[in-house]
């Protein structure tokens, strides 16, 4: 059978771990790329351009969205993020698998293009815990720690847009799940 790759689709709010299970997912499957995407937000303290994200200014993301060069983009947390279209579609036109870590409202919009796709949401095992997993990150500001907080309870309600749900109480664990999902949509016949 000769077909596209699986696109996956994994979001979730700030601090239930989706970074760390993406990283782990990409550690242990190399045949699973991981679409780099672009930001205005400037780099925290080890990211790295080009790795983490295409760290760019404004400006040239506004000329990006003008040239139709994002499969999506949305502005979260008062900075534009967005999916760089060109890389994930000759990916997925190759039979290779593409992994897209990006927030609700990018995930909508790629979902009513690549209904395809499989759409994962990651939960944290309850609000107390995400809270302090924000917190203990150290990475944003207090008004930053509550602006995320605040956000994902409105996220969470999305969560019936997805097509599976994985609770992270544990990275090894959450990974395997993830792993058994996407493994399951692979071997899928028909993926409509
Ligand atoms: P952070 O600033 O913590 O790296 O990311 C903030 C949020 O932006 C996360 O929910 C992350 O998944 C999301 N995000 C990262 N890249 C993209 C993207 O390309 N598009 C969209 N829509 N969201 C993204």
């Amino acid at each position: 059978m000769n077909r596209e790759g699986l696109l996956i689709v994994v979001s979730g709010p700030s601090g239930a771990g989706k970074g760390t299970i993406c990283k782990e997912l990409l550690s242990r499957n190399e045949d699973i790329h991981l679409s780099v995407s672009a930001t205005t937000r400037k780099p925290r303290q080890g990211e790295v351009d080009g790795i983490n994200y295409h760290f760019i200014s404004k400006e040239k993301f506004e000329n990006m969205i003008d040239n139709d060069e994002f499969l999506e983009w949305a502005k979260v947390y008062d900075n534009f993020y967005g999916t760089p279209k060109q890389a994930v579609l000759d990916t997925l036109s190759k039979g290779q698998n593409v992994l897209l870590e990006i927030d609700i409202q990018g995930a909508m919009s790629v979902k009513d293009r690549y209904p395809t796709g499989v759409f994962v949401f990651i939960l944290p095992p309850s609000l107390d815990e995400l809270k302090n997993r924000i917190v203990k990150r150290g990475t944003e500001t207090e008004a930053d720690i509550n602006k995320r907080f605040g956000s994902a309870i409105f996220e969470i309600e999305k969560i019936e847009n997805y097509h599976y749900f994985i609770m992270n109480k544990d990275v090894d664990k959450s990974t395997s799940e993830l792993e058994n999902i996407i493994n399951a949509e692979k071997n899928k016949v028909c993926r409509y």
